[in-house]
């Protein structure tokens, strides 16, 4: 008998919050709701809190509190409710829970997951961005505190189930490990020209051809950052050097990422491109179970094919291997540059080809520094922040 594990999940709104319930909810033995979390969503976030049976709910605007409780009163669920970042870091911290889902997104999740990570919590990692933004104090914390962290990111997912059994953190050298191979669709601008790109809507950003997700990590498949992105996650998760990470561009998303060993064996993992199987890999891990996603039919998928990165056309990719490069605090001003920019566009204050141009200027002005704790992090992402608007605001003019 497996015992009941209970879960808390930052971001339960989302698609990652919900694909999460969607999984739970099939194993009610086996996992119990204790606390969800949502930013604005309050009619949402009260249902689904009632539905299952969460005992905390975190509203992070504090001024929608009240509305909340109201909610679900009327709802007739005996909730407790929290509110704001230190609602979010005691939902992170619960005693009774073991398990963290991170799936806020953006540098607004870091402080929640990084405390999630501090009580040595199962840490479930969708907010990839948090581990970008704090890589090494992120991976330390992780450490010192005895966390267990299991990726969710597809792609990362993949290459921990393709790797020996509990490499987390490991040498990567020293495991026969070759290189990684991070796979990506290519998103829904892959075989268009850069001077196609320049009207591009944030309507047609979103539409990505394989996955649906939220709006940010879609404009982010459409400029490539989230590969960006992902390979720097890589490299903090797995050890990995950026050399070591090979992007493959594949658009049918059918292998999720690939390990290539020293003998040239190249282990794939592949599966429908549907989230919920890399959230019940990492929540029943080192078990499996059902998770609603339908077998893969290799006689309709038919070919499968690769293709090599454009780092022209897709300059957000390059940006992100020279952050890694850069060390230290580059990568959090990669990360907080972008979320700027992409918030700019989504709120069509800029155009979908200046979010990398605001990135790199954003790298231009601003010295990457050492990163020895949160407080540089802290202090790297809001000058950063600043500078891209400023750059935002002046671009922004252009906006055709
Ligand atoms: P989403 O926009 O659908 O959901 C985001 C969640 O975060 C919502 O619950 C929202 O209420 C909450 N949130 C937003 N801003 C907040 C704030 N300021 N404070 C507190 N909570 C806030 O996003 P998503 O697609 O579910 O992605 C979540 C994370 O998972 C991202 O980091 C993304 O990169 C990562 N991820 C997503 C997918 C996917 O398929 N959706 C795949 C891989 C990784
Ligand atoms: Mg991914």
């Amino acid at each position: 008998m497996t015992r009941t594990r209970n879960i808390a999940i930052l971001g339960a709104t989302g698609s990652i919050g919900r694909s999460t319930l969607d999984v739970a909810a099939r194993h009610p033995n086996r996992y119990r709701i204790v606390a969800l979390t949502a930013c604005r969503k309050v009619e949402e976030l009260a249902d689904l809190c009632s539905r299952h049976g969460a005992a905390y709910a975190c509203i992070a605007d504090v001024s929608l509190a009240p509305a909340l409780e109201r909610q679900l009163k009327a709802l007739g669920a005996p909730t407790k409710v929290l509110a704001g970042a230190a609602g979010l870091l005691e939902v992170a911290t619960l005693p009774e829970v073991d398990c963290v889902m991170a799936a806020i997104v953006g540098g607004a999740g870091l402080a929640s997951t990084l405390a999630a990570a501090r009580a040595g919590k199962k840490l479930l990692l969708a907010n990839k961005e948090a581990l970008v933004m704090a890589g090494p104090v992120f991976m330390e914390t992780v450490r010192r505190h005895g966390s267990v962290l299991l990726p969710i990111d597809s792609e990362h997912n993949a290459v921990f189930q393709c790797l020996p059994p509990a490499f987390l953190a490991a040498n990567f050298d020293n495991a026969g490990i070759r290189r990684i191979l991070l796979t990506g669709s290519g998103g829904p601008f892959r075989s268009r020209a850069r001077s196609d790109l320049r009207h591009v809507t944030p309507e047609e950003a979103c539409a990505h051809p394989n996955w649906v997700m939220g709006k940010k990590i879609s404009v982010d498949s459409a400029t490539m950052m989230n590969k960006g992105l992902e390979v720097i996650e890589a490299h903090w998760l797995f050890g990995a050097k950026a050399h070591q990470i090979q992007v493959v561009v594949h658009p049918q998303s059918v292998i999720h990422s690939m390990v290539e060993y020293t003998d040239g064996s190249v282990i794939a993992q592949m599966g429908n491109p549907d989230m919920r199987t890399p959230i019940a890999q990492a929540l029943a891990f080192p078990e499996r179970i059902e998770a609603g996603v339908s077998s893969l039919d290799l006689f309709t998928t038919g070919s499968l094919t690769f293709e090599a990165p454009d780092f022209e056309r897709f300059p957000a990719l390059r940006l992100a291997y020279q952050a890694l490069d850069e060390n230290g605090t580059a990568p959090t001003i990669l990360n907080a540059a972008n979320e700027v920019a992409v918030a700019a566009f989504l709120e069509r204050r800029l155009s979908f080809l200046h979010i990398t141009a605001v990135i790199e200027e954003t790298m231009q002005g601003i010295a990457a520094t050492a990163m020895r704790s949160v407080e540089d992090v802290v202090a790297a992402d809001s000058a950063a922040r600043l500078r891209a608007a400023e750059i935002v605001r002046r671009l922004g003019a252009q906006v055709p």
